[in-house]
């Protein structure tokens, strides 16, 4: 599938040192020249998108909601001038049916499109028979289920070269990023769905230029496939989304700094040793499962005392001296006394449950 949608670039899994997918390109194309400027110096550089929205879905009206079907002409130019490929948002059947004439390489379904059922299945039925790449944000609000339905519409159509974009999260608490990345809700999305290619787009996320090699970093630690980083000749000048922006020299600096991290390695030693350390992980676990059943033995012999005894078999003065000890003891060993506190809530509510199905 890699090798089809990008016959240029021929990737070894073991000495890959850029993400197998980057995108970039302005948040908006705005002129025709902003983006031929950006395509040629994006080109230059060497990705295997160049993105550009024409049709913006923005929170308030009277924003600047893109430069419509003209700008389609626009990336066309940049792609027979440059020979890259183009990519822009759809959102509705008729957004499909003006890209796809124009020659537009990849759609991709915004945020606040993935979340609407309605405009994904629009989008599905215009796309039917058309085996187009499809890249498909999360939802702006944290629901896997919804992406993972976004992307079944799709499937069902017959698109089989799809990606998911992570881009964060609209969480009522302020956060440093703009949308909160929820690192566990795409990963689990990874866990589920392995061959679908999992992409950052750390602009979305962050919302500033600071914090983007972090977040782009992040990915590649948790073995994301790729990149969408918004690039602008002028960033400060853009029409949207100046603030995360950045130049297409900045962006090269930002994909040389980022670490490739690959799934395997072909050094035998580094193999046999991390074999060596996954079966001493093997065995602790092990061990841990037989202490909580050791444990789960104790409380069941305590709790026959209570009801021999009639005493209640919970005591919240004695729960809260619990907690305040496995938290001691946490932080003694250097670990985090929150998870360790929540674990600890769990194995309690487990003796709860044992107790309530009167196993005890
Ligand atoms: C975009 O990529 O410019 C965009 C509008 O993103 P999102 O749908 O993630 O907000
Ligand atoms: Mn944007």
């Amino acid at each position: 599938m890699i090798e089809q949608s990008f016959p240029h670039i021929h990737i070894d899994a073991h000495t890959k040192t850029r993400p197998q997918y980057v995108m970039a390109g302005p948040c908006s194309a705005e002129t025709e020249t902003q983006v031929l400027q950006t395509a040629k110096e994006l080109a230059a550089i060497g990705i295997d998108y160049f993105r550009a929205g024409i049709w913006k879905p923005r929170t308030s009206p009277g924003s600047f909601e893109g430069v419509g079907v003209e700008g389609l002409s626009w990336l066309a130019k940049a792609k027979t001038l440059y020979g890259i490929k183009v990519a822009t948002e759809v959102a509705t059947a008729k957004h499909v049916e003006e890209a796809l004439t124009a020659g537009i390489d990849l759609l991709w379904i915004g945020a606040r499109t993935t979340v609407n059922p309605f405009a994904v299945q629009e989008i599905a039925d215009a796309l039917q028979g058309v085996n187009v790449p499809v890249m498909v944000k999360n939802p702006i609000n944290p629901d896997l289920a919804l992406w993972i339905g976004a992307m079944k519409r799709l499937m069902n159509v017959g698109i089989t070269d799809m990606i998911a974009c992570h881009r964060g999260f609209h969480v009522y608490e302020k956060t440093r990023f703009r949308n909160a990345p929820l690192w566990e809700i795409p990963l689990e999305f990874k866990r589920k769905f392995p061959d679908i290619p999992l992409i950052c787009d750390p602009s979305h996320i962050c919302g500033n230029r600071e914090m983007l090699t972090e977040v782009a970093q992040k990915a590649m630690d948790f073995g994301y496939e790729g990149v969408i980083i918004e690039t602008h000749p002028t960033p400060d000048a853009a029409w949207s989304d100046a603030a995360q922006q950045i130049t297409p020299t900045v962006f090269a600096q930002l994909l040389a700094e980022l670490t490739v991290r690959k799934t395997f390695s072909d050094d035998i030693f580094t193999n046999s040793r991390l074999l060596q350390i996954r079966d001493e992980i093997d065995t602790i676990d092990e061990r841990l499962i037989e202490l909580l059943a050791a444990r789960m033995q104790t409380v069941r012999r305590a709790n026959t005392l209570k009801e021999e005894k009639g005493l209640s078999y919970f005591r919240p003065d004695r729960w809260a001296e619990l907690q305040t000890h496995c938290s001691e003891v946490a932080d003694k060993l250097g670990m985090n006394q929150n998870f360790v506190v929540k674990l600890f809530d769990m194995i309690h509510l487990e003796c709860i449950g044992l107790e309530k199905e009167g196993n005890i």
